[in-house]
């Protein structure tokens, strides 16, 4: 299922176009707020954004300039004033289409759809191959090229490390204990030291949590081992 991205900051607009392109089997995603949907934008997979251009926090035409430095995926940019729409194009931002407020639900579906497609074939004319990427809030983890980024910065992990939390990653909710991990991740029969478990947990919190103190992804469950929390 594809999936879109909405940057606007008037709720009922928002909903409204929600509405129409769920009825159109999309999956969609809001943010309100500039700063919020850049970083949705930067750090999940849509295939397509519309992005209002008054925004709180930041605006669309910076927004705009942000997401093309990274990523290439159809924008489609909206506005209340027509005199925006042609500071849009003068600017060359890079955004794909433009629409003025207020506009047709079904204007906006037909639109969106036609960009999708376009963009598809773009894309499935000159795939590469996709890395294997897991993804958890803030967390990116690329399995392919064995790198970690937290909110678009990258952490740098030792094979261990980076195996101990891709796999915890890969396993959310499910609770293992350290023999568990240790065998699973040093590939041992449980004859090591498996405080080493430990070790690498506190490791991969220093450099994944904001504070280690009340972990965010990797959860302590006393008396029994680890949690990948979702
Ligand atoms: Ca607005």
């Amino acid at each position: 299922m594809s999936r879109i991205l909405i940057v606007e900051d008037e709720v009922a607009i928002a909903d409204l176009e929600k509405d129409y392109l769920e009825l159109s089997d999309f999956e969609v995603d809001i943010e309100n707020d500039g700063l919020a949907g850049l970083q949705a934008a930067l750090n999940r997979d849509y295939d397509l954004i519309i992005l209002d251009l008054m925004l709180p926090g930041m605006d669309g035409f910076e927004i705009c300039k942000k997401i093309r430095e990274q990523k290439n995926i159809p924008i489609l940019m909206v506005s209340a004033k027509k005199d925006d729409i042609d500071k849009i194009r003068g600017l060359g931002l890079g955004a794909d289409d433009y629409m003025t407020k207020p506009f047709s639900p079904s204007e906006l579906v037909a639109r969106v759809k036609a960009h999708m497609a376009r963009y598809e074939r773009l894309v499935g004319t000159n795939q590469k191959p996709q890395n294997d990427i897991v993804e958890i809030r803030g967390l990116r983890i690329d399995k392919t090229a064995r790198r970690v980024y937290l909110n678009g910065e990258e952490k740098i992990f030792t094979t261990k490390e980076f195996d101990l939390l891709t796999f915890l990653a890969e396993n959310p909710n499910h609770v293992f204990t350290k023999e568990e991990l240790f065998r699973e991740i040093w590939d041992m029969d449980s004859i090591g030291d498996i405080a080493t478990v430990t070790v690498h947990i506190k490791k991969i919190r220093e450099k994944v949590e904001e504070n280690t103190a009340k972990p965010e992804y990797i959860e302590t469950i006393w008396g029994v081992g680890y949690r990948f929390k979702v």
